[in-house]
């Protein structure tokens, strides 16, 4: 599962390096994983051979949707909280 990708940096092609599992407890500074469950978390890493910038991927679909404890709504798992009564997801 490759895509093209141009390099936002120089605008080289980036190769595709592999698949590669994520500790997210060492990213929380990066605004993309918030909202996402603790543990390995599967990213498509794709390198530029030129100026050598990395892209990451999930290898998962983002957009997963969460189901509300309360009342069951579903909402996406970027929302804060619950759409409709207003719980807030307690990971
Ligand atoms: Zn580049
Ligand atoms: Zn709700």
């Amino acid at each position: 599962m490759s895509k093209s990708l141009r390099c936002p940096h120089c605008g080289t092609e980036m190769l595709f390096v592999g698949k590669k599992d994520f500790q997210l407890g060492d990213m929380r500074t990066f605004d993309m994983v918030r909202g996402f469950p603790d543990g390995p978390f599967p990213m498509e890493v794709y390198g530029c051979p030129s100026c050598r910038k990395l892209e990451f991927f999930s290898a998962e679909p983002i957009c997963d949707d969460l189901e509300c404890p309360v009342c069951h709504a579903k909402y996406p798992r970027t929302a804060e909280r619950c759409p409709k009564c207003f719980t807030k997801w307690e990971k």
